[in-house]
């Protein structure tokens, strides 16, 4: 389905990402991956998950805070993949503190790779999107994109700055070929929100098992995590001529979190 197309997947060494891109790959896309860690596992597992159809899998280590390297990384996918046709907006951080003790380097840290490198990437990649009149952009927000929890307000800040550079840059292309669309998990159990859960169980004194069961019972109704591949069958269904005219929007998939 997505044979010929290129996907730049932003944070994809790692969980949500690294499941989008092997959905991707698995539909056909060639896919150029980027974060921080080991590459050369996610590599060859992105590889594998487009083995049938003979994908080609880079890898770029931009710092997604530093918009010189994020030119860097769009010239890069062009130049060894022929273009970016998706555009996945991954890249993201967390850090948990009140508002009168968060770190200020923490808030800009936050806004830059959380939002600001879409920004960067989205008006990198769009030029050649409409020129060949086909594009999908997909921006990985979250639950925290529409609704707030305390002790999050960077993380909440810039997710809802993102759903909102995701209307505006939908409406700016809505006849160009071009679908602008956030996607808007709950939990998912990723080395981000294992964090989260390392530090419920030690405040809590319990063990992992009961401090994840605490999180999910707080917020997400259906009491299950969402999966990176759920993620990524979302995220394929969006590159999908079926969801052509899906523009601007903010999907959830948080077991019920929003409907609340
Ligand atoms: P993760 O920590 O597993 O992965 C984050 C990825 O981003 C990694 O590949 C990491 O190397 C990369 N990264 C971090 N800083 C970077 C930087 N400066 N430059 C380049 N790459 C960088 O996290 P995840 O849970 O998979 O999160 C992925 C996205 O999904 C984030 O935007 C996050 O906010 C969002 N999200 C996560 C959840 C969840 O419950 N896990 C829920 C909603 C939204």
């Amino acid at each position: 389905m997505l044979r010929g197309k290129t996907a730049l997947v932003t944070g994809s060494t790692s969980g949500i990402g690294l499941g989008i891109a092997q959905a991707l790959a698995q539909a056909g896309a060639n896919v150029m991956l980027n974060g921080f860690g080991d590459h050369e596992g996610p590599v060859e597992q992105v590889r594998q998950a487009g083995a049938a159809h003979g994908v080609r899998v880079g890898f770029h280590g931009a710092d997604m805070s530093q918009p010189a390297q994020i030119a860097d990384l769009l010239q890069a996918t062009t130049s060894t993949l022929g273009g970016c046709d998706i555009l996945v907006n991954n890249a993201g951080i967390q850090h948990v503190s009140p508002v009168e003790d968060f770190p200020a380097e923490r808030w800009d840290a936050i806004i830059a790779i959380n939002l600001s490198s879409a920004f960067h990437t989205t008006r990198l990649a769009l030029p050649g999107m409409k020129a060949r009149g086909w594009g999908r952009i997909i921006n990985l927000a979250s639950v925290h994109g529409l609704v707030a929890s305390a002790n999050k307000s960077a993380y909440v800040a810039a997710k809802h700055g993102l759903v909102g550079l995701t209307k505006a840059v939908a409406l700016e292309n809505a006849t160009s070929g071009v679908t602008v669309n956030a996607i808007c998990p709950g939990w998912v159990l990723t080395p981000l929100v294992q964090k989260q859960v390392d530090a419920r169980a030690v405040a809590d004194g319990v063990d992992g098992a009961e401090a994840q069961r605490r999180l999910l019972a707080e917020k997400q109704p259906s009491l299950q995590f969402t999966t990176p591949e759920q993620l990524g069958a979302l995220a394929v269904f969006l590159c999908s001529d079926a969801a052509a005219n899906v523009q601007g929007q903010a999907w959830s998939l948080d077991g019920g979190w929003t409907a609340q």
